[in-house]
């Protein structure tokens, strides 16, 4: 037996007191029960554990072993952290606030090489996630009719394999929208049960419903403006490098099932990713919202941005306070972190992909240039 091994089995069963109550939680985010202690020193133990050996923990206990090295430490850390804090009768911080997540990707009308498309929204899929039970529980699915181009492009049908036909015989944005605001009454979602948009990114909110809206000339619906961006929950999470849905399903160990660019099947897939999320310990929360500024002066103006957004009551988890301030060190530069409140962050009505900037750090730029390649990767 390896020497980590005989370091996990001791702290697999802690003689510890029970508590009972929160861990003290310092100013500067450190956690001083004992407890907490003892999951740090688990975690570096578990750091130190080969990709094998990981892999052959995490069939000892029954879980899954597939999935990049970084995925499988965080799912063998989280195991272990379960077990003990329940073991503590102590409430484990970096909940999933919801009791539900809307799982959204729109498809829209588009163009090869054209950045300046007035995109419509062709496709309204949901896939509804309980929480608790970490399945998908309903969906929505329905196809729109565009206004501005009903011709839909050939480039736009090899793309998303929605025909002709399909959108003709559908219904315009805002009678979908109805339907959608039925069935969230229907499922009591943001009466009875809470709910988060989550999405892929932050452009199917902030572009794609912001602009239907616009040009719809109808409100965005509250619900929508403020989301989960997956990629960014994953790449906090697990430590892995940001892309699209298939690149986060292969570190997973998994596949994408379905056609990619269809929208029903590429927000199952990512209701798929969220659920191993969810299992593997991760608190999906909101972290994007999009800012909407009227200009009454300047006549019609209006003005719109993404920016981080953070659930008053999230917690992060001891090690995720440990890795905030590793990042935050490493990189002095953080484009989250170190964005003043007046600057905009994205100006999408100025925004087109002929002018956006490249940025030397791939990672922080979420410009749908880097979206769509990133779909590719
Ligand atoms: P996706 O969720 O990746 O399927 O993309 C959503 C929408 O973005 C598509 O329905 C298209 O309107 C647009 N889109 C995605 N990839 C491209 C691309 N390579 N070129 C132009 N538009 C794209
Ligand atoms: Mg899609």
């Amino acid at each position: 037996m390896a020497s980590n091994d005989i370091q996990i089995e001791y702290f697999k069963n802690p003689e510890e007191p029970t508590t009972g109550t929160k861990p003290k939680v310092y100013k500067d985010g450190q956690y001083n029960d004992p407890l907490y202690k003892k999951l740090s020193k688990i975690n570096g133990e578990i750091n130190k554990l080969t990709k094998v050996e990981l892999q052959g923990k995490l069939k000892e206990h029954g879980l899954d072993s597939r999935g990049l090295k970084e995925v499988l430490k965080k799912r063998l850390k989280n195991h272990y952290r379960r077990r003990n804090l329940r073991k503590s009768k102590m409430k484990t911080s970096g909940k999933t606030l919801y009791d539900y997540l809307a799982v959204i990707d729109f498809e829209a009308t588009c163009d090869e090489n054209n950045p300046s498309y007035r995109h419509e929204i062709i496709e309204f899929p949901i896939v509804l996630v309980d929480v608790d039970k970490m399945e998908i529980v309903s969906k929505f699915h329905e196809y729109v009719k565009p206004i501005v181009n009903p011709k839909l492009t050939k480039f736009c049908t090899k793309l998303t394999g929605i025909t002709q036909d399909k959108v003709d015989k559908a219904d315009t944005f805002p009678v979908v929208l109805e339907r959608v605001e039925t069935w969230l009454q229907d499922h009591q979602l943001g009466a009875e049960k809470s709910f988060a948009v989550l999405t892929d990114g932050p452009w199917d909110m902030f572009r794609f419903m912001y602009y239907q809206c616009k040009e719809s000339d109808i409100e965005m619906p509250a619900w929508s403006k403020k989301w989960v961006n997956i990629r960014k929950s994953y790449c906090n999470f697990y430590h892995c490098g940001r892309g699209g849905i298939e690149v986060m399903l292969k570190n997973l160990g998994m596949k994408f099932e379905g056609s990619p660019h269809s929208g029903i099947d590429d927000s199952i897939n990512i209701s798929r990713i969220a659920i191993k999320m969810l299992n593997d310990g991760c608190g999906l929360n909101v972290n994007e919202h999009i800012q909407i500024k009227y200009h009454p002066h300047e006549t019609g103006t209006v003005s719109a941005r993404y920016e981080p957004y953070k659930e008053e009551c999230v917690n992060d988890s001891e090690e995720e306070e440990e890795d905030q301030k590793k990042k935050k060190s490493e990189k002095t530069q953080d484009k989250w972190e170190n964005e003043s409140h007046d600057t905009f962050v994205n100006e999408i009505e100025k925004l087109t992909l002929n002018d956006v900037e490249k940025g030397d750090d791939d990672e922080d730029f979420d410009d749908l240039l880097t979206y769509y390649k990133l779909q590719k990767t």
